[in-house]
């Protein structure tokens, strides 16, 4: 029933922030009621004969409250032989609330889902795929293996099925465009991949979903001029671009050019989960496609079934609402 997203590149955060910043998202959308809730990170993991930990997408489910995830979410940082204070320059996670249409509520049934063997695709959703049942017959002949009773499961499966099936390798954004052109009902969704890793998709129809973006600014080792005291402290954003990075007020000294650097982004189902990090926030539309990758978010629309995604603006809001 609630879904929360948290992108960021170029700026450090640790495991534990970006875990503590997703769960925060959770507990902000509590109110709009939930049966289970999850998570995906990704976490280090060093396999055997491996000489270096690598990034794997980790899901953490649990039935109940975003406390009794949390508890989960504790053991699980227990159990990994990395720290947790460890810092990353970038990552994407997802998180989600379910209120249960399809499926009783229980761990199982909870997002985020995933696709088979090898979670290339975790998805998590907001609303109702009326014709899952027939997406899931088919897939199912094509020996795809199901392990919840969701409509939602068929998200990942169709995105690795259709990606198995490329004659060669298209973008992010454009294999989750195929997908959801097969989907009939609601939604608003999150999707991350070890095949596009470092990259995150959201799109929705029906379900809402906002996007909220925060840059930062690179520390330079000159100083900078004295900020004079109309200059406001927080970066303001330009106009009604959309595309990052973006410069701010407070500009480096004569001279030297900008430096705007780090993005974070944050999806959720509803303003009151972002506000809390920035005000600058996309109220997105039926049928678009946000891909986040490298720094930079491009958003993509596509009008019907026949053609392609094209790339859209959508203008910047200033939320007027207090943390
Ligand atoms: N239809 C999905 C399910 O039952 C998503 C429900 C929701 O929006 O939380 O799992």
């Amino acid at each position: 029933c609630g879904i929360f997203g948290f992108y960021f590149y170029d700026v450090r955060h640790s495991h534990q922030e970006i875990l503590n910043t997703l769960v925060d998202g959770l507990r902000r959308l509590e109110y709009r009621g939930y049966d289970s809730a999850g998570v995906s990170v990704d976490w280090p993991v060093q396999a055997e004969g491996e000489l270096a930990p690598t990034a794997r997408p980790v899901v953490i489910k649990a039935k109940g409250k975003v406390d009794d995830l949390v508890k989960l979410v504790s053991e699980e940082v227990k159990s990994f032989t990395f720290d947790a204070k460890a810092c990353v320059k970038a990552h994407a996670g997802i998180a989600h609330t379910r209120w249960a249409t399809h499926g009783p509520p229980c761990a199982r049934n909870s997002h985020p889902h995933v696709s088979s063997p090898n979670h290339e695709f975790v998805v998590v959703h907001n609303g109702t795929i009326t014709n899952f049942r027939a997406l899931k017959e088919f897939l199912m002949k094509e020996g795809e293996v199901f392990e919840s009773d969701t409509d939602t499961e068929v998200i990942p499966k169709l995105c690795k099925f259709l990606y198995s099936r490329l004659p060669e390798p298209i973008p992010f954004p454009q294999l989750v465009c195929e997908v959801v052109k097969q989907l009939e009902g609601a939604y608003a969704l999150l999707i991350k991949s070890s095949v596009y890793p470092g990259e995150l998709v959201a799109c929705r129809r029906g379900s809402p979903l906002i996007l909220g973006m925060k840059y930062g600014i690179q520390a330079t080792a000159t100083p900078r001029t004295p900020r004079s005291p109309n200059t406001p402290l927080t970066p303001k954003l330009s106009g009604t671009s959309t595309h990052g990075p973006q410069f701010f007020d407070n500009a480096a000294p004569a001279g030297q050019p900008n430096q705007p650097f780090g993005l974070e982004l944050f999806l959720a189902s509803e303003a009151s989960a972002v506000v809390e990090h920035t005000k600058q926030v996309i109220y997105l539309e039926d049928n678009d496609i946000v891909h986040m990758a490298k720094g930079e978010y491009t958003v993509f629309n596509w009008s019907d079934v026949d053609s392609p995604s094209v790339e859209v603006r959508r203008t910047i809001q200033t939320l007027t609402m207090e943390v």
